[in-house]
């Protein structure tokens, strides 16, 4: 299905004319069984940003973040989450399929945990207990709207994993979305973490693929565990140059997103067909359609026929999510059919 104005995911976005020249004319080399020049310098550029030792290119978010994963814990070790993050609902229990790994998620509110709400979830030593090992972030939250995780909170959680000997990971595969919202840089983000995956194919525009940071011996190691997983790419310099042009020219722009978020939002907190879920900080806007109105499949339909694209995440939730090749009229357009619900009604 083709949209005109698609607001299913900042994934969906296509390489412009710019990135395309920047991906034909990349050098190559062979980043298997050597190196591949362009690749080199994105994960140069890319642990600079993040202030680590070294990173390492890889084709998904999901490959990164279940390879850290893998990392920091052995067989039989539990990791402590939030209970909407990406890493235990969307990756299909990697973590338990490929690593032998459990998990102990913690509900947060909008994917934001409070510190203290940890405290406790450390499992005692003992034959009949999991060790637990490590703790991850997700930031901006997916599933929480675009949410950011507050920085106190993150450097408690960070400080209290560090005193307590667990590892921390940070799922940033828009955390240049909470940077681009609070002026705070990636470096200062990631500080607390071992290690941090972050993704070019979302807000920044970039075709394929994202990194993993962290201490240069880690990287080391998740190169093993690249191949391992399937993950070694040979001219890889192809792709990696289209995320080496997004993450160089497309992170300031995602404030543009943001306030289209907000108009969208708007439109949303105006209907009285939906309820806006909550604020949104970053570029995802989730709208629970009124069930007297009718379900999330109903207003689909309603958008679909006017070439309006947007996801159910529940049987009465919406999600839309503003990109780079959604410009403000559109936004403005979708905005106008989102009121013309209201003119219906069911919605619908
Ligand atoms: C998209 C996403 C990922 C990774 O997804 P892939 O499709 O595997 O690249 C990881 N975490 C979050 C929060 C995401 O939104």
């Amino acid at each position: 299905m083709q949209y005109e104005i698609d607001l299913r995911s900042d994934t969906v976005t296509k390489p412009s004319a710019e990135m395309r020249v920047a991906m034909a004319n990349a050098e190559v080399g062979d980043d298997v069984v050597g190196f591949d020049p362009t690749v080199e310098s994105l994960q140069d550029y890319v642990a600079d940003l993040l202030g680590k030792e070294a990173a390492l290119y890889m084709p998904s978010g999901s490959m990164t973040n279940q390879i850290a994963i893998r990392l920091h814990c052995d067989r039989g070790d539990e990791f402590l989450c939030e209970a909407d993050c990406h890493v235990y609902n969307y990756e299909q229990a990697a973590f338990a399929q490929l690593s032998g790994i459990a998990v102990r998620p913690v509900q947060g509110k909008h994917g934001i945990l409070q510190p203290e709400q940890l405290h406790g979830k450390i499992r005692p030593g003992g034959d009949h207990l999991v060790r637990t090992t490590l703790v991850t972030l997700e930031n901006t939250h997916n599933r929480g709207g675009g949410s950011i995780q507050p920085l106190e909170y993150v450097d408690a959680i960070c400080s209290w994993a560090q005193e307590n000997k667990l590892k921390r990971h940070l799922d940033g595969a828009r955390l240049f979305n909470a940077v681009a919202a609070t002026g705070i840089d990636a470096k200062r983000w990631a500080q607390g973490f071992d290690s941090v995956s972050v993704c070019f194919s979302k807000g920044l525009g970039a075709p394929v693929g994202s990194a993993l940071a962290g201490s240069k011996q880690f990287i080391a190691l998740a190169r093993r565990a690249r191949k391992l997983f399937g993950g070694g790419m040979r001219q890889v310099g192809i792709i990696a140059a289209g995320a080496l042009y997004a993450i160089q020219n497309n992170c300031e722009r995602l404030i543009d997103d943001h306030e289209n978020a907000s108009l969208l939002a708007e439109a949303v907190r105006n209907s009285p067909v939906l309820l806006l879920d909550n604020e949104p900080q970053t570029n995802i806007v989730i709208a629970t359609v009124r069930p007297e109105f009718g379900t999330s499949a109903d207003l689909l339909n309603l958008l679909t026929s006017k070439s309006i694209g947007a996801l159910a995440i529940g049987p009465q939730q919406v999600r839309f999510v503003t990109h780079l090749d959604v410009n403000r009229g559109q936004i403005e357009r979708a905005c106008e059919v989102i009121d013309s619900c209201a003119r219906h009604t069911s919605c619908v």
